[in-house]
């Protein structure tokens, strides 16, 4: 389904509410450490500035349970660096409802910007009271959403505005819909790669992407499970035993759908979770007692390489080993290179930390897509519905 986006309504003359992500991480001294999220948002908002609107931006920051929270929580510095980074004034106001936010509103003239305290601040935003949705809404004409990482939350600041005001999407979800959201109409071969710690996390993407995907590769620490299943010894290695049962049906169900489920034939072992521990790389049938799997194989790897070669779509979600520790990062250096020299494949990366594992090796900009969601990410490749991009207005 297409939703509507900024660029199919007027802004000209309008207060446009925008529900930005600017949960942005801050030092002990409120210094913002990484502004990369206030740097995506920018295209959104020069465009509603540039159709002559006032804008009043909504973000969250962090998690706020007491009022001591509050002093470390302020979007100010939010304020003045999305200021620096437009080269123009951005107003602030500190108080999430009242007079004086309601003035601010009203005294903003075409092309000016006001951000508004941290919507956290009210107890109601994440419970999505609904007093507090038609109290935004009110200071507004139209409602923009570009806040993909709590589009899988129903919250007062994106379905609770949605609910009272015409709501479309900025640039960010634009994106995030049209590649996510491309699954079912991918161009075949469809390779999905799912890793990541464990299989519980995963199953519901995994029975998703089995609907759709002609091959599944399967890597990081749910391979144990799977590997136990089919009746091999895994040693010490991350295993969920009530889900060998799954495993099984997931193997059983790809092979009556005809989809290619590929496990890895070896792995680098450890003596423990540790990057100083000793290490080697066996067969997946020689998995000592006392070692633990922490990464795919070089075999495996070269499996991975050629399965890949022919993708035209490829889905990934999930380091393929412990790539925090570099003794194990290899497996996942490997797909991320292999996928990045894919000329003619479309590749889409989703998964907080499989985000941060290509950002971290220089990737940024080597993929057709990374999400900026980590959970909103997978429940769109779970294929379920996520309430704050189901509340924005179909095309
Ligand atoms: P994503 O956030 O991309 O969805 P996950 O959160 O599911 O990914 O998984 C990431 C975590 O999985 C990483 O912290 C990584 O260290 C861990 N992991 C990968 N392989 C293994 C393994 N063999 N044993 C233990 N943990 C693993
Ligand atoms: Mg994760």
């Amino acid at each position: 389904m297409s939703k509507k986006t900024i660029k199919d309504v007027n802004l000209t003359g309008k207060t446009v509410l925008l529900r930005a992500d600017f949960n942005v991480p801050l030092n002990a001294s409120l210094e913002i450490t990484d502004d990369n999220r206030i740097k995506a948002e920018l295209d959104t908002i020069k465009y509603i500035l540039d159709q002559k609107a006032k804008l009043v931006v909504f973000s969250h920051l962090g998690k706020v349970k007491t009022d001591e929270d509050k002093k470390t929580k302020s979007l100010q510095p939010v304020a003045n660096r999305l200021s620096e980074l437009l080269g123009q004034d951005v107003k602030f106001c500190p108080e999430t409802r009242g007079e004086k936010l309601e003035s601010l509103v009203k005294e903003l003239k075409d092309s000016e910007v006001l951000l508004v305290q941290n919507t956290r601040f009210e107890k109601g935003e994440t419970k999505n009271d609904e007093e507090l949705g038609k109290y935004w809404s009110s200071l507004g004409d139209i409602f923009v959403n570009d806040a993909f990482g709590t589009a899988h939350r129903k919250h007062a600041s994106n379905v609770g505005i949605s609910n009272n005001l015409e709501a479309v999407s900025g640039f960010l979800i634009e994106k995030e819909i049209k590649f996510l959201g491309s699954v079912e109409s991918a161009e075949r071969p469809l390779v999905a790669i799912l890793g990541g710690a464990k299989v519980s996390d995963k199953i519901a993407v995994i029975e998703n992407l089995i609907d759709k995907a002609d091959k599944i590769i399967i890597g990081g620490g749910m391979m144990f499970t799977f590997l136990k299943a089919m009746g091999k010894n895994i040693g010490k290695s991350l295993v969920e035993d009530d889900k060998l049962d799954l495993a099984k049906e997931i193997i059983k169900k790809a092979a009556e759908k005809e989809v290619d489920l590929l496990i890895p034939v070896d792995t680098v072992v450890a003596s423990e979770f540790s990057n100083d521990a000793a290490f080697k790389t066996v067969s997946v049938d020689e998995i000592p007692d006392d070692m633990m799997g922490l990464d795919i194989g070089q075999k495996t790897l070269d499996m991975f390489r050629e399965e890949l070669s022919s993708a035209h779509t490829v889905i990934w979600n999930g380091p393929m080993g412990v790539f925090e520790m570099s003794n194990f990062a290899k497996g996942t250096i490997g797909v991320l290179e292999t996928l990045a020299s894919l000329k003619n494949a479309v590749t889409i990366i989703g998964g907080g930390d499989s985000a941060a594992a290509a950002i971290k090796n220089g990737h940024r900009e080597s993929f057709t897509h990374i999400s900026t969601g980590g959970g909103a990410s997978l429940v769109y490749l779970e294929g379920k519905e996520l309430p704050g991009i189901t509340a924005i207005a179909d095309k």
